[in-house]
């Protein structure tokens, strides 16, 4: 199995919550996050940076 990661950028406010807490995560010179790795095996700390989004920006999505 793996997962999709989606983070919905229109949405981010670039607060960096999910690249403190996953290093798959990276902030970008635009102020918004970026994931390095798009389709993952193991949902890790994906799962947790999603579930401390403040908005709800992060899509962790079976495939
Ligand atoms: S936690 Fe959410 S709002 Fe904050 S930088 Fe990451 S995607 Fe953007």
């Amino acid at each position: 199995m793996s997962y999709n990661i989606i983070i919905d950028r229109e949405r981010c406010i670039g607060c960096g919550v999910c690249a403190a807490r996953c290093k798959n995560f990276e902030m970008k010179d635009d102020g918004k996050a970026y994931a390095k790795e798009l389709e993952v095996k193991e949902i890790g700390c994906n799962r947790e940076a999603a579930d401390n989004c403040p908005v709800d920006a992060i899509m962790v999505n079976k495939k």
